[in-house]
């Protein structure tokens, strides 16, 4: 399997842009995360510029965009700002910018209309759904008072997103600046994630559903709890490299532009074949969702992944209920059990 190839030598510091293509910069936002940077893309379209994703809406990232809007925009009006998906690191300023530039929100209609739900869960307590989901998952009461705890945290890094918006959808041509983007759909990451392909140049916006070096994740959350995202999720992988050209210039979200994105799709299916074969294994005995992350995990799982880690569990273990391969059990007091059905 041949390691992705970086197409630049150096990397923006935070704040600062690099140009990629004429017309097409490349800017590093910093992040109050383990993960400390995304990448965001500003597309000049005639006299205008385009902006595509947006960072978490901290003051740092207020800044950054300050001064980005004097250094490079240099007074020359915002046409739209494009976000991939609702994560907070994409559409966190999003609704600050659109009003600070007077501009619209392009986004899909089901990243913006789950974004505004999960955003109007801050400052709510959490609900007995999500209680009785981590219970069956096999929380601690010592985990589930952390759940309860950070509920309601993915509207603290968004500002206010803007009450109406412009749609974007599966196959959408957007002209900017002499170049076409189709829009190529990615799903199990985020509900409906928009990537942005163009063809003549050979590049794509892949937000985060390319990465170079990270697994994205894919989860189960209590709002959905029997989703199946990961079967979603591989479709979606396997659509990507029927789509795009093997040499495409991949910009993602997170790392650095790319060449290898078919090499990259591949590890990333096989990625998840091995955690699948590995759960099967596990379940030999009957485990509850947080007992299987020895077999998806390297890394021991702190209290402060719980969640993501179970989600993330979850949609492999539904994986494979769904396939008829492992059998859920729920006991008497709600938990649920997962079993690998003997052929
Ligand atoms: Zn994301």
């Amino acid at each position: 399997m041949t390691s992705p190839r970086y197409e630049f030598d150096t990397v923006p510091s935070p704040g600062e842009t690099q140009t990629i293509a004429p017309g097409l910069e490349w800017l590093r936002m910093p992040l109050p995360l383990a993960l400390n940077h995304i990448n965001l893309w500003l597309l000049e379209d005639g006299d205008r510029w385009i902006i595509v994703d947006t960072g978490m809406f901290t003051d740092d990232a207020k800044s950054v965009w300050q001064d980005v809007f004097d250094s490079v925009f240099a007074g020359r009006p915002i046409g739209h700002v494009i976000v991939t998906h609702l994560h907070p690191d994409h559409a966190g300023c999003a609704g600050w910018l659109t009003e600070q530039a007077g501009c619209d929100l392009w986004m899909t209609r089901e990243e913006y209309l789950l974004c505004r739900l999960l955003v109007a869960d801050t400052g709510r307590e959490a609900p007995e759904e999500g209680l009785h989901f981590y219970r069956a998952a096999g929380f601690s009461e010592e985990a589930l008072d952390a759940y309860q705890r950070i509920f309601g945290f993915f509207g603290r890094y968004i500002s206010e997103l803007p009450e109406a918006y412009h749609r974007i959808a599966e196959d959408d041509v957007l002209s900017i600046g002499g170049r076409d983007w189709r829009v190529i759909i990615g799903r199990g990451h985020s509900p409906e994630h928009a990537c942005l392909y163009n063809e003549s140049d050979n590049l794509l916006i892949s937000g985060d559903q390319l990465l170079p070096t990270i697994s994205s994740n894919v989860g189960v959350y209590p709002t959905e709890p029997d989703a199946n995202p990961l079967n979603v999720w591989m479709s979606t992988l396997k659509n990507l490299k029927q789509q795009t050209d093997p040499d495409v210039l991949v910009l993602p979200a997170h790392g650095k532009p790319f060449r290898g994105a078919h090499d990259r799709l591949d590890t990333l299916i096989q990625e998840h074949e091995q955690g699948l074969e590995k759960l099967l294994k596990h379940c030999s005995e009957p485990r509850r969702a947080v007992d299987v992350f020895p077999a998806l995990f390297k890394r021991e799982v702190g209290a402060d992944s719980m969640i993501i880690a179970t989600g993330e569990a979850l949609a492999h273990l539904h994986y494979l209920v769904d396939l008829g391969e492992i059998e859920k059990r729920d006991d008497d007091s709600g938990v649920s059990w997962f079993t690998t059905v003997r052929s």
